[in-house]
């Protein structure tokens, strides 16, 4: 054959500009291109001798990338099938390309869309080679060798040559901007990123050793690459060990994983991989070890949105698929079937697997519930379908470190913790030390008390309280024990009006000011031996506030301030000598008070009620101003006497505190105070 001469099959004038142009940001994955060709080429021979149609030796069956600075060039070699003249012609030189120009404006800042879509792959060489050239002789009996040459504009030359060995190099004559890629360790960067798992033996440079205070090259090969990952093989040949090690291999310096889920599917795609469940320990801090994508092997992405369920990003591994369109874009990736179907695929998987360890090593799964929760609780709130299958496995524990499922729980507590309306109250705490009293006053009362104390669980419990039939979620300290779980009987407060208002203020009075607070004075009588003051917190409005830390647009509950209700237990016998003390001491003086005011009431209402049609004349309206005025002054009046009486009385802001310290309220120069006055008590 004599030199040929011809223009490159493409219907865009000049293909490689455009390549070199548009194809900027992604240079670095020519190398992964024409490194699958040569596996692929070896492969397909391999295959071939399997079947007896290729019948001589195989030989050494390697890929080699060798750099040559000296020369300018980048060598990928493989002993694979190889090309003849007419391969080169249909294979390099026509290349199917229509719409190119429209496609490529479209698709210009992904440079694996365009070369996927166009099986680009070899002419990538373009982005960063002035000069490329193949050499090839193919394994058919009494194939020449041939050697096509390109410089970048459409025009080829081919020729006969002369070659030693099967298979084919090709060599890239390296542009000037891009001298990057004649570095030994570039290349070596670049095959362990894309190349380490390639299942055909890759080597690149030489083995070093460590030789009078420095390493230096040996005359052995380096192989880059384990041909035979782990997710390769079946799950009944690797050990535990295996796994982890894999894990390792895959990210180095991390602590052993909790779970592996090997997959393996072959109907209706293709799929494989190995899941690893990691020991999260900073939040959502796993940004930089995630998921891999592979392609027969071949390394293609570590961004696989679209691909797993969003919850599964807290996982790590390894997920190969030859059926995932991988070089598409990110959009078409999402609404594609049959990534849809692999989403859904590994979600069910994952829950199977995760059932199954529940299931065959319960003691063991109780021990990683700690670290998988949030991982589980995530894929509850986001994944209707993972939460359906989670709900068997899915732990809750108690302030005791016990675990239960959501089925046993109620079972536990249903006898015990049924509300009047007949809705099954699941008690929880969110800091075991801060809350302790009302965990305390609780397990004494025979409740039994959750541990919600994870990043999610007050999203989680709003999901729950929407799964499970008739339940309701309450803090253990929302209300005093008595009141969490209403009742019908509920005991009558023997207090009288103008006791429960002298009161009101003898309390009120002795508040500490606490920033950001607000508190509401009320009484219950509750048993003798509990407290005398608790202080609460009501449910719904803490939880407004928990969302409105985590979300910005519901700032206006986070702005309100903190209201607490401080309730007076007027059956504690403290509680009682105060109000006993208060009755002989301070309810003389106020009576008249209280009596003006009843009069006050009583005389304004009367001309309300006898106003005709309901309209007061001015004079009546006066008149009515006037009793209010009166009244509002008798209020202050009561406020001073029942501020200065209760200044008198050390015990009421003793009780006070006492309860401010429970919840942790009672700080700096208050907290010093209390010490001091107790100190005196005694
Ligand atoms: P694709 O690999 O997507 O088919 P490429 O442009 O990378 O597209 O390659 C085009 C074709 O050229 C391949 O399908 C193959 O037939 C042939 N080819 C490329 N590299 C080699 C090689 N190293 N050995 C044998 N054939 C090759």
């Amino acid at each position: 054959m004599s030199i040929q001469k011809g223009t490159i099959g493409v219907t865009t004038d000049n293909i490689f500009p455009v390549i070199k142009k548009f194809l900027y940001s992604d240079h670095e994955i020519f190398l992964r291109e024409l490194v699958s060709n040569a596996i692929d080429a070896t492969q397909k021979l391999k295959t071939l001798a399997s079947f007896g149609e290729y019948k001589g030796d195989l030989g050494e069956m390697n890929v080699k990338v060798t750099v040559d600075k000296e020369a300018g060039t980048l060598t990928v070699s493989d002993h694979g099938i190889g090309m003849t003249a007419d391969d080169v012609e249909k294979y390099i030189n026509q290349i199917a390309f229509s719409g190119a120009e429209e496609f490529l404006a479209k698709y210009k800042d992904n440079a694996n869309a365009i070369i996927g879509h166009f099986g680009l792959g070899f002419y990538s060489a373009f982005m960063v080679a002035k000069k490329v050239e193949i050499r090839s002789l193919s394994y058919k009996d009494g194939a020449t060798a041939v050697k096509w040459e390109c410089d970048g504009s459409p025009e080829y030359t081919m020729e006969q040559i002369e070659k030693d060995g099967r298979g084919t190099d090709i060599i890239l004559y390296i542009d000037d901007e891009n001298k990057k890629f004649l570095e030994q360790g570039e290349i070596d960067m670049l095959l362990k990123k894309y190349c380490r798992f390639l299942p055909v033996p890759v080597v690149s440079g030489k083995e070093q050793e460590w030789k009078d205070g420095k390493y230096v090259d040996t005359d052995r090969d380096r192989v880059i690459n384990d041909t035979e990952p782990a997710w390769t093989k079946k799950p009944a040949e690797l050990t535990d060990d295996d796994y982890r090690n894999f894990y390792h291999e895959l990210y180095p310096g991390q602590e052993d994983p909790l779970f592996w889920i090997h997959l393996n599917v072959d109907y209706p795609f293709n799929l494989t991989g190995v899941l690893f469940f990691p020991k999260i320990k900073n939040n959502f801090e796993i940004t930089k070890n995630r998921i891999q994508l592979y392609c027969n092997q071949v390394y293609v992405t570590d961004s696989v949105e679209g691909v797993v369920p969003e919850f599964m990003m807290l996982l790590q591994g390894v997920i190969d698929s030859p059926d995932i369109p991988l070089n598409v874009s990110r959009s078409y990736l999402q609404s594609d079937t049959a990534v849809k179907k692999i989403s859904g695929y590994i979600t069910k998987k994952v829950a199977s697997r995760l059932e199954e360890i529940f299931k065959n090593d319960r003691p063991d799964f109780e021990k990683k519930w700690d670290d998988i929760k949030i991982f589980i609780e995530y894929g509850m709130l986001t994944d209707q379908k993972f939460c359906d299958a989670a709900m068997k496995f899915a732990l809750l524990k108690d302030t005791d470190s016990k675990y239960y499922t959501f089925d046993e729980y109620r079972t536990l507590i249903e006898g015990s913790q049924t509300d009047k309306d007949g809705n099954v109250v699941y008690l929880y705490a969110t800091d075991p030390i801060a809350q302790y009293t009302y965990i305390n006053a609780a397990t004494e009362k025979g409740y039994n008390v959750l541990l919600m104390d994870g990043q999610l669980d007050s999203h989680f419990i709003g999901l729950l309280e929407s799964k499970l039939e008739k339940s309701r979620f309450v803090r253990v300290d929302s209300d005093v024990v008595e009141n969490l779980i209403p009742s019908t009987e509920k005991k009558d407060i023997n207090l009288s009006s103008d006791s429960r208002d002298m009161l009101t203020e003898i309390f009120r009075s002795q508040l500490p000011k606490v920033d950001k607070a607000e508190f509401l004075v009320s009484f219950e009588a509750l048993s003798p031996e509990a407290n005398p003051i608790l202080i609460t917190q009501n449910e719904y409005m803490r939880r407004m506030k928990d969302m409105a830390a985590m979300q910005p647009g519901m700032s206006f509950y986070g702005e309100l301030p903190d209201s607490y209700n401080l309730i007076v237990n007027v059956e504690n016998p403290v509680v009682k000598r105060i109000m006993e003390h208060a009755d002989g001491e301070l309810m003389p003086e106020l009576k008249p008070i209280f009596a003006t005011i009843a009069d006050n009431n009583a005389k304004s209402q009367a001309i309300r009620d006898n106003a005709k049609d309901g309209k007061m004349t001015d004079d009546e309206q006066k008149q009515v101003e006037n009793y209010d005025e009166s009244t509002t002054h008798q209020r202050s009046e009561e406020k001073k006497l029942a501020t200065a009486y209760a200044a008198s009385q050390p015990l009421v802001r003793q009780v006070i505190d006492l309860a401010l310290l429970a919840n942790g309220l009672l700080r700096g120069q208050e907290l010093n105070e209390f010490i001091k006055r107790s100190v005196k008590l005694l």
